[in-house]
């Protein structure tokens, strides 16, 4: 749909940036004169009829790597998203070990506006179709996805896309977004641009890369960062919040004067780049300056617990969080470890090792060391 295959990354590759997400933007016309679903294209001009078409919609496409191991970049990348796409493979059995994951956390997370997408649905015959079509319902049922339409499609052969976009035009809709509220970014990438040797005079500030959650920012604008760096005074370690000026606004379609939520956006600031090099700013939270939430050095979560830790071989039961016990937290694009100072029924204090920029409510993913591995076992809610 994108025309880009996220996994290759082939912009970051060419800039020699670091990998972590995969992002690609694709934009939606509709022609005045078609149909649905055959008025949904990705081109200026209808594939059908060839009048031309209307502009409906930008997208920017998260790509979360189905691997177990890359579970935490799924949950950063889900803290910024609209909806999901679920996509199973029409040549194999449904569900897949990592699907029920990918469920269970998108479930947690709050994910809803989900389509299923049926892949590679041009290798199989129509009685495969069909049954993995029953595969997926039965797996579906009860679930944040028990409802939502499955698009079969060949990506390969670009079959169906029409349908896929009319379906995410039904079920993904843009939110209604209030720009009177304070604005406010997650953290997803940061970069140094600067190329080595580069004149002083030549250098330009950090840039910070992630998705405005809401508010609206401007150029010239004064923003605060949030816990911001490592500093040490009198022999103890705090975190000081940086305050940058907003040099410029990239979304996916080149130089903006400023940005809203929806897709992914790089702000050009006037940070020393030492400071937001090699991702070092991910985690953080942007506003504009004094309207961050309080940096917190320990949170009180109420619990909600997983049956079965997530991952797991044989689908471990998940015991009661236990007073003392280290867990890992995701709160936003933000990881975290952290260690229980006290748990009772559904309610546990944890002390952070690294502090976060969290509002009240937010969902904080939470795992725990079984085996050799950290095992998604539940989420929590910030008191
Ligand atoms: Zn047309």
């Amino acid at each position: 749909m994108t025309g880009v295959w996220t996994a290759r990354h082939s912009e970051e590759l060419r800039r020699g940036i670091t990998i972590r997400i995969g992002y690609a933007d694709a934009t939606f016309y509709e022609c005045p004169s078609c149909e649905p679903p055959s008025n949904y294209s990705t081109t200026k001009v209808c594939p059908n009829c060839e009048s031309p078409a209307e502009f409906l919609r930008s997208v920017s496409f998260v790509d979360c790597p189905g691997h177990h191991s890359l579970m935490v970049t799924m949950l950063s990348g889900a803290a910024i998203m609209d909806g999901s796409l679920f996509v199973v493979s029409a040549n194999v059995k449904t569900p897949q070990a990592q699907d029920r994951e990918h469920m269970l956390a998108a479930q947690m997370i709050g994910l809803r506006n989900m389509i299923v997408v049926q892949n590679k649905i041009d290798v199989v015959d129509r009685t495969r179709a069909k049954r993995d079509f029953e595969e997926i319902k039965e797996f579906t049922k009860d679930t944040v996805a028990e409802n939502a339409p499955v698009i079969p499609v060949s990506a390969q052969h670009k079959l169906n896309m029409d349908a896929l976009i009319w379906a995410i035009q039904e079920r993904i809709p843009t939110p209604k977004r209030d720009q009177s509220l304070d604005s406010r970014m997650s953290i997803l990438r940061s970069f140094d641009v600067n190329k080595p040797g580069t004149e002083v005079e030549e250098l330009v500030g950090g840039v910070v890369g992630g998705s405005i959650t809401q508010g609206i920012f401007k150029k010239g604008d004064e923003v605060e960062i949030r816990p911001g760096i490592k500093t040490e005074t009198s022999g103890k370690i705090v975190y000081e919040s940086l305050i940058a000026k907003v040099d410029g606004l990239q979304a996916g379609d080149g130089e903006v004067k400023q940005a809203t939520p929806g897709g992914l956006i790089a702000v050009g600031t006037d940070l020393d780049p030492s400071v937001t090099k090699s991702d070092g700013l991910v985690g953080n939270v942007v506003g504009r300056a004094g309207t961050l939430p309080e940096t917190l050095e320990k949170v009180t979560l109420d619990i909600d617990l997983f049956e079965k830790a997530v991952g797991t071989e044989q689908l471990v039961a998940v015991q009661k969080i236990r007073t003392n016990e280290p867990l890992v937290l995701n709160v936003g694009t933000a990881v975290t470890s952290g260690i229980v100072m006290s748990a009772r029924e559904d309610v546990a204090d944890v002390s952070l090792k690294k502090p976060i920029c969290a509002e009240v409510d937010s969902k904080v993913a939470l795992s725990r060391r079984i085996g050799e591995s950290w095992r998604l076992i539940g989420f929590g809610t910030i008191r």
